[in-house]
């Protein structure tokens, strides 16, 4: 974060840009741990645990989107939200009134909250803007058709060919990257 006074004209004096730094370092008292600072911290932990677990372990500096995707179909297992499939005659119904065998699945909504907070772990942890992973076109692509076939197995009456639903959603990621990390931490 201090990084970005760098950037500042070096028409300022170096006595004052001393001056500045010291205010900046006062403004940013320590911010108690909210529960979303606690969770984005267990999401880092497991992330960074999935990384280690890989054959051969991927380090962080060359964790790419693909590896991003592939947590998050990993975490599928663990997911609780019935998503029938094509073949199912619950397709298209957002109550189940019968066991199925379609598979449990995260919720969209979980993973898109998830990648948010990942987006900005990431940059806490000292990985720059421009290599996040989890701020890449593919990812929201990704959480995007996994709405929509969520959206249409469920039965939530929005489709495809309207462009509501996608509207919506490229509004909402566009302004969660646009806004700063920081802004969003606040
Ligand atoms: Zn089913």
């Amino acid at each position: 974060m201090e990084e970005e006074s760098a950037k500042s004209p070096t028409s300022i004096p170096s006595a004052h840009q001393h001056h500045h730094l010291q205010q900046q370092q006062q403004l940013h008292p320590p911010i108690p741990p909210s529960r979303y600072e606690s969770q984005k911290r267990r999401d880092w932990n497991t992330f960074g645990q999935y990384l280690r677990n890989q054959r051969p372990p991927v380090p962080l500096s060359h964790c790419t989107f693909n590896h991003v995707i592939d947590f998050l179909r990993y975490l599928d297992q663990f997911g609780k939200t019935k998503v029938h499939l094509h073949g199912c005659m619950f397709y298209g119904q957002a109550e189940t009134p019968a066991p199925c065998s379609c598979p449990l699945r995260q919720a969209w909504g979980s993973l898109d909250a998830l990648i948010g907070r990942l987006r900005a772990a990431y940059e806490e942890n000292g990985g720059s803007p421009e290599t996040n992973p989890f701020a890449r076109s593919a990812i929201r692509v990704y959480l995007r058709e996994v709405k929509e076939c969520q959206a249409k197995a469920r039965g939530i009456p929005y489709k495809k060919k309207k462009k509501m639903a996608t509207v919506m959603s490229s509004t909402r990621n566009d302004e969660q990257s646009s806004s700063s990390s920081s802004t969003h931490l606040s």
